[in-house]
């Protein structure tokens, strides 16, 4: 299978390991992008909610989202729900996206 979502070397590099599911994380980020017809956060109105638990690989997944939509922890644009998937909603105040990879 191909894609057009990569992530960037920098991201693999920033993880310190390659596996997966950040490059997981990334496509389901873009793919996400892609459908609510937004570009990647610039301020504080977009917001994800993995629903991830803890731990390895599901941080890692979450990295990849974040470096897609720029939506990142840091900044309080993203909350994990804890429910042990690997899926995510993405919200912006006028779209909402759940997504199950
Ligand atoms: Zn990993």
């Amino acid at each position: 299978m191909k894609t057009k979502h990569i992530p960037p070397e920098w991201a693999f590099e920033f993880r310190r390991h390659r596996c997966p599911f950040m490059p997981i994380g990334y496509r389901m980020g873009k793919l996400a992008l892609e459908y609510l017809g937004i570009e990647r956060e610039k301020d504080h109105g977009f917001f994800v909610f993995p629903e991830i638990g803890i731990g390895h690989p599901q941080m890692c997944f979450a990295d990849g989202i974040q470096v897609a939509t720029w939506a990142t922890y840091a900044k309080g644009l993203m909350e994990k729900t804890f429910y042990g998937k690997l899926a995510a909603t993405f919200y912006h105040p006028k779209k909402v996206l759940s997504v199950i990879p």
